[in-house]
């Protein structure tokens, strides 16, 4: 069933799929631009299952440049996604990173933080004394030598930005169903079954590429995507915004990309100490971190390497035992508290580097990749969509991110980047 013609295909609408169809109408309302979203409740979409925090506090230049981007974005969103009259409430609160270092981290901390401040970004460096001073509840800094502060980061309702993209890019003329994409469809026809299964193993090494690039040749272009219902989306431009289940997408045209399902929780708690003003998110040497929620309630985490590749969400109660140790630990106010709820989500896991995969894949003109944001794609989400879109419709870069560039998995030229929580 032929389901029509389409300048821009863009699968998932997660904020990577969503942000990318805003800024695809708006550069052009006469676009035609349908997003395939597979469920609309994104009750496993990493955009709702987030800790929604914005943070200039990475290492690499692009990133931090990401991020200053996003806060002038949420500053204005309300404004800017109103339809008829109607603004979307995100709620954005700066209420501050706080990065703790030890001894270990500290060179590598100052370094990003002189770039930060070369870049003109709200962060101050921070004494133990001074970080006793501004957050006495935090007794214990044994083996920190310093923070980093971010007065400018913060955090926001993901889903109502989520929401605000998708309605103002409806607004503007895109097309939103529910379905689920099954297949790219390449000029080369459909790839064999064993090869795409090839294609969605983990691990990347160079051979496995080539063989790959052997399968599919290296002029194929793309044509479109069949989905799970039955149709048939044809287009020049088609985007894989699938988040953690962006490889599996991949695959069925034969293409391996380092990108994977990792799960993480998130653990929310009631301390029995009533804090009468907001923590930042305050993250630990060891990667433990935590911040205040309304309603009382302190959010907390850890990335963990055992944590479990796969499409995993189960919520696993025990596993909150080893991070309640650290948190009272570091402020002992936090000893006494319930735990009230929880959740697990998916980290789209950039095997390569932990740093996002944006452009186009050299190797099947047309197709796009905002893939593999690991633990930071929420804040990239505006700045993503947008380069998309400038991509796509051969604009000049507001932001030249073209260091994300898909070609870097090719040549397995990774990128570093030191703040991966
Ligand atoms: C616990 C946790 C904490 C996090 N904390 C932060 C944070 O504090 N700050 C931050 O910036 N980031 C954070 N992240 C990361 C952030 O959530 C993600 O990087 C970001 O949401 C990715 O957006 P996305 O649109 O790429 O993916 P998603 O939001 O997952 O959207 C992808 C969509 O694609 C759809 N889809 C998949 N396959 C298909 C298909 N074949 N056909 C049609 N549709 C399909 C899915 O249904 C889904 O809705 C966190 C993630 C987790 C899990």
């Amino acid at each position: 069933m032929n389901s029509g013609n389409y300048d821009v295909i863009i699968i998932g609408g997660g904020i990577m799929g969503s942000s990318t169809a805003y800024h695809l109408m708006k550069a052009d309302k006469r676009m035609k631009v349908i997003v395939i979203e597979r469920d609309f409740s994104y009750e496993k979409a990493s955009t709702a299952l987030s800790m929604v925090n914005a943070r200039i506090q990475f290492s690499l230049k692009e990133n931090v440049e990401i991020s200053q981007y996003a806060f002038k974005v949420l500053e204005n969103f309300e404004e800017e996604m109103a339809v008829d009259g109607v603004k979307p409430a995100i709620f954005y609160r700066k209420e501050g990173n706080l990065f703790l270092y030890d001894e270990k981290s500290e060179a590598s901390a100052r370094k990003a933080f002189n770039m930060q401040k070369e870049l003109g970004c709200a962060v101050e460096w921070w004494s133990p004394e001074k970080i006793k001073e501004k957050y006495p509840i935090y007794t214990n800094l044994e083996g920190i030598v310093a923070g980093t502060f971010g007065s400018e980061d913060g955090h926001f309702d993901a889903y109502s930005v989520l929401m605000g993209y998708k309605a103002k890019a409806k607004s503007l003329g895109a097309e939103f169903i529910q379905d689920e994409v099954v297949e790219l469809i390449t000029d080369k026809g459909a790839i064999q079954k064993n090869s795409a299964e090839d294609a969605s193993s983990q691990s990347l090494n160079q051979t496995e590429t080539n063989n790959i690039r052997k399968i599919i040749g290296t002029q194929s272009s793309i044509q479109g995507v069949k989905t799970a219902s039955g149709q048939i989306f044809y287009s020049s431009s088609v985007v894989n915004c699938a988040g953690a289940w962006a490889a599996e997408v991949a695959a069925t045209a034969g293409i391996k990309i380092p990108v994977a399902p990792v799960k993480r929780q998130v653990f929310a708690v009631e301390p029995e100490f009533k804090l009468t003003y907001p923590l930042p998110l305050t993250i630990l040497p060891s990667g433990f971190y935590f911040r205040t929620e309304t309603g009382g309630l302190l959010l907390l985490g850890k990335s963990l390497p055992e944590d479990p590749t796969g499409f995993d969400f189960s919520w696993e109660q025990e596993r909150f035992e080893l991070l309640w140790g650290e948190l009272y630990e570091f402020a002992p106010v936090f000893e006494s508290l319930k735990l009230v709820k929880g959740w697990a989500g998916l980290y789209a896991m950039s095997l390569l580097d932990a740093n996002a995969i944006i452009g186009e894949w050299s190797e099947l003109k047309g197709f796009y990749l905002a893939n593999g944001f690991s633990g930071h794609g929420l804040q990239q989400g505006p700045a993503v969509g947008r380069y998309i879109a400038e991509l796509i419709t051969k604009v000049d870069h507001a932001l030249d991110l073209s260091i994300f560039s898909p070609e870097r998995v090719l040549l397995n030229k990774p990128i570093f980047e030191d703040g991966i929580v």
